[in-house]
């Protein structure tokens, strides 16, 4: 038996697979997307295992931030393919999680069975298709308490477009959001038509670049400090997106604040002043898409991630095995 597990530093475990967080002796480390709670023990790992192995996007983005990858190392699994390890009897393929780009769950194949890591995701059955026949699953279970209940996107999407034209109207607005999500929302006024200028601090920026290689492209995107941005600036008509830290120590009343959270619930929007708003914008899936997920996965076990859950791991652990009916535990 492989066996699954999630130890203490947040490495989930299958058989010799390490996934977002390093284990002595594993001979592959998958890495899901680039949060920095995924990309723990990410040098080691690159140091210690035979190979590293996530999508071309996240592989892309992990160059952006920093980590060193031997380019031997170095496996690119797109979405839907499988890499086939024959000395450890194991094939890893990966499929599409809807959190930030390059986002993948992990599904792990032996001859004694399947396994599948949700890493982070949101979306269930729209956009994140739950993994079918597996023997284990290991979730996350972030918002797995009964009041973590949002809003659909798609009204939380709405509610910030209003939001934003409304502001736009009287002065430029500042975006705060963490590496990922900004990019996804950038793209995503876009499409909802949101027309003024976007200029970004140095890391999103370079970020976007990044991703502009696979496809995704925001229009009007421009560096600020730059001339054209500093142009952009005195015409007063713009968004600035900003990493989320920085909304804590907002003093430019020049520009009204938006700060893109996970840990608003019930409604859409709390308005703090008249010029500073919180969006519940979350890139996890709440608790009935977390439900929902696991439904229609319909796992032998499930192994619910205590590292990243904290305590509602084990109350969600609970729940599953009381109202589905699913054997789960709680890890570690
Ligand atoms: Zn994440």
């Amino acid at each position: 038996m492989l066996g699954a597990y999630v130890d203490k530093a947040g490495a989930v475990v299958i058989g010799p697979i390490c996934v977002d967080g390093h284990r002595s002796k594993c001979l592959i480390r998958v890495v899901t997307h680039i949060h920095q709670d995924h990309t723990v023990g990410l040098e080691r790992s690159s140091r210690e295992c035979r190979y590293v192995v996530a999508t071309p996007i996240t592989h892309e983005l992990l160059d952006e931030l920093g980590f060193m990858i031997p380019r031997r190392k170095r496996v690119e699994l797109g979405y839907g393919s499988t890499l086939q390890v024959l000395d450890a009897g194991v094939r890893i393929r990966l499929e599409y999680a809807h959190h930030i780009p390059g986002s993948a769950q992990v599904i792990v194949e032996s001859d004694d069975g399947a396994y599948a890591y949700s890493g982070d995701f949101k979306g269930v059955g729209t956009k994140t298709v739950p993994p079918k026949g597996v023997d284990v699953l290991v979730v996350d279970a972030t918002y797995g308490d009964p009041s973590f209940r949002r809003p659909p996107e798609e009204v939380i999407v709405d509610e910030l477009v209003k939001l934003l034209r409304r502001l736009l109207s009287r002065k430029p607005v500042t975006l705060y959001a963490y590496y990922g999500k900004a990019q996804e929302i950038m793209l995503m006024l876009r499409e909802y038509g949101v027309d003024a200028p976007i200029i970004a601090s140095t890391k999103h920026w370079r970020i976007a670049k990044r991703l502009e290689r696979f496809g995704l492209v925001v229009r009007d995107l421009l560096l600020e400090g730059t001339r054209e941005a500093n142009e952009v600036v005195r015409d007063g008509w713009f968004i600035k997106v900003d990493h989320f830290s920085k909304f804590r120590c907002r003093r430019n009343s020049m520009t009204a604040h938006v700060a893109l959270t996970g840990w608003l619930f019930n409604a859409p929007i709390r308005c703090i002043d008249s010029d500073t708003y919180v969006v519940a914008f979350s890139d996890h899936a709440d608790f009935d898409e977390l439900v929902g997920y696991i439904e229609d996965a319909k796992p032998r076990l499930l192994v619910v991630d205590a590292v990243r859950g904290g305590a509602t791991a084990r109350k969600f652990a609970e729940y599953v095995r009381e109202a589905l009916g699913i054997d789960a535990v709680a890890y570690p």
